[in-house]
């Protein structure tokens, strides 16, 4: 199929990934304090092009920390992260630029309540990448037929329930045509029967080939999507595996202990 005129495939969600080895997401050596606290001890990870990582771990063992360092949320102390090539705490970033190319889903989406449907999935569009009011209805439409709600356009944030927000937050956030998507722990607020409707758009999504961070403890998700896991504790990133090793036999007691407790 051709591409459209800002490289995006027409009839697919996103641009599709190619495997091509690239390196998206470069976390190097990062630690972080907040104050005398260490959050983050000499994280090392990758992520590459249209694979998908979830990361998992006890309460507080810094997974959102770590997810938000990725796009400058929070700054680090030590270490270095590039997002497709572009280091994110080096001066010279253009930060607006580099976070409109990432897309984050929160637990609470965080859609403009006093804004239609329709003006949250363009708002950003056109302020941000400067797009006309027409080419981004039609993108922001187009996303939202996707992932099913076209019929809600014209609603409020509000009148929606909290799956159909948080569907709409992610097509909100492809509608910028992100270079990775970053979710943090996005059904964790919802009702359990809502749970399965952001997940299948999110299991959608990795199968086109998106390049996914997710952090979730939705282990059915990591099992079907995921191609690595990753194991937070205290900090670290103890356990760094391929999917069928990680449920296969985490390595370590922490990730095994884990384990045995959400599954
Ligand atoms: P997780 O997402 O794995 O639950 P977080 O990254 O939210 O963990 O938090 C990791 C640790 O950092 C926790 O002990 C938390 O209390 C602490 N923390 C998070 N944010 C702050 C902050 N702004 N100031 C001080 N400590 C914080
Ligand atoms: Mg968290």
């Amino acid at each position: 199929q051709a591409p459209t005129d800002d490289g995006l495939q027409q009839g697919s969600l996103i641009q599709p990934g190619t495997r091509t080895g690239e390196t998206m997401i470069a976390i190097d050596n990062v630690s972080k304090w907040y104050g005398d606290f260490q959050v983050l001890t000499n994280c090392t990870t990758s992520v590459s092009k249209g694979e998908v990582v979830v990361v998992c771990g006890p309460s507080g063992s810094g997974k959102s920390t770590l997810i938000k360092t990725v796009n400058a949320l929070e700054p680090f102390q030590k270490g270095q992260i590039t997002v497709a090539g572009t280091k994110v705490l080096d001066k010279s970033t253009n930060l607006p630029k580099l976070r409109s190319r990432v897309g984050m889903v929160f637990q609470h989406f965080e859609l403009f309540p006093h804004l239609t449907i329709t003006d949250n999935l363009t708002i950003a569009q056109r302020k941000v990448l400067k797009r006309s009011g027409e080419d981004a209805k039609k993108r922001g439409l187009d996303l939202l037929a996707r992932v099913g709600l076209s019929a809600h356009a014209h609603k409020f944030p509000g009148q929606l329930s909290g799956g159909q927000q948080q569907r709409v937050a992610i097509a909100r956030a492809l509608a910028m045509n992100p270079v990775v998507m970053l979710f943090d722990e996005p059904t964790s607020a919802l009702d359990p029967e809502m749970v399965g409707e952001v997940l299948d758009v999110m299991v959608e999504l990795a199968k086109e080939g998106m390049t996914m961070m997710v952090v979730t403890h939705e282990m059915g998700f990591a099992r079907k999507v995921a191609d690595r896991v990753i194991f937070m504790d205290r900090g670290e990133i103890v356990e760094d595996a391929q999917k069928e090793d990680f449920f296969g036999k985490p390595r370590s007691e922490r990730a095994q202990t884990f384990l045995s407790k959400i599954l």
